[in-house]
């Protein structure tokens, strides 16, 4: 695998390549790598003929900066991940090669970037813009690969994209979970033993309150049931658990099979989300 810090060596190699015709998957990550992330990586090395993993914690998309310096960094064990994988290029830029200068551009998307994780991260959306396209114009791929755990994330690229005119197609790839069904997060790595089975029962309600939707109950009722329920469990404390539109996460009179159930809990001091589609067979 081929290790880049440097824009202007990255884009030299890459004009390389694509002048020996191959197209370009590009996999953006914060590092901290785990099976969801190779499961990104296996999708582009299916679809493109060579594949760019980059790994940057972005620190205007953190709205907290105990969370920015607890973020866990581990990029020796990344690269022995990635070159499992084989994943042809990391591009592993420090924040000077990146930011000039403290940024001045802002994103608004709308109502897209102002509800559940916007609402609760404010600027979130902003910073992961941000470096997304700067990473599209470094990077220049055919195809980018987006985990549908981070399910709003990707509803937002997907927008920049549009606007923008990014000649780039987004692909979004399931969700990975452990046995128990918790979504694999970087962020696991920071529960304890006892944190992660009670962190079981944010997978537990999602499939649950699915269920029950399915069956013909009200959402309202559904949403209290499965608020009270997390809540309950020792450590647990949900920041929001909501049923939105799957297309673009307006609220509303929505049909069960056109939802997407999302949650954002905090497990201790760790926030973690996690989502279901009614219907993925729609997606
Ligand atoms: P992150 O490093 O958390 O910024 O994630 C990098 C990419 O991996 C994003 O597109 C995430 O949505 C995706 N991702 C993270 N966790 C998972 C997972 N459990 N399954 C699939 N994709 C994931």
């Amino acid at each position: 695998m081929e290790i880049f810090k440097e824009i202007h060596a990255l884009r030299l190699y890459l004009a390389r390549k694509r002048k020996e015709g191959l197209t370009i998957g590009l996999v953006p990550t914060m590092g901290a790598l785990h099976e969801g992330h190779i499961s990104l990586i296996q999708a582009s090395k299916k679809a493109t003929g060579l594949t760019v993993c980059s790994i940057y914690v972005n620190p205007t998309q953190f709205n907290n900066t105990a969370d920015l310096d607890k973020y866990p960094r581990t990029i020796e064990s990344d690269i022995t991940l990635l070159e499992a994988a084989d994943c042809d290029v990391l591009f592993a830029p420090e924040t000077p090669e990146m930011y000039q200068r403290p940024g001045v551009i802002r994103f608004d998307f709308g109502d897209l970037d102002k509800v559940l994780e916007g609402k609760f991260r404010p600027g979130h959306f902003s910073g992961v813009a941000t470096v997304v396209s700067k990473l599209f114009h470094i990077v220049e791929p055919t195809v980018a690969f987006f985990g549908r755990k981070d399910y709003q994330q990707l509803q937002v690229i997907t927008r920049l994209v549009d606007e923008l005119k990014f000649n780039i197609r987004i692909q979004g790839v399931p969700t990975m979970r452990e046995a128990g069904g918790l979504a694999m997060s970087s962020r696991n790595m920071r529960l304890t033993a006892d944190q992660r089975k009670n962190a079981l029962e944010l997978s537990r309600s999602l499939f649950d309150a699915r269920e029950r939707l399915l069956s013909g109950s009200h959402w309202s009722d559904v949403q209290k049931l499965c608020i009270d329920r997390l809540n309950s469990v020792p450590g647990l404390n949900v920041e929001y658990f909501e049923l939105a539109h799957r297309d673009d996460l307006t609220k509303g009179d929505i049909e069960p099979v056109s939802g997407v159930i999302l949650v954002a809990c905090f497990v201790g001091e760790v926030r973690l989300i996690d989502n279901l589609v009614i219907d993925s067979s729609a997606l």
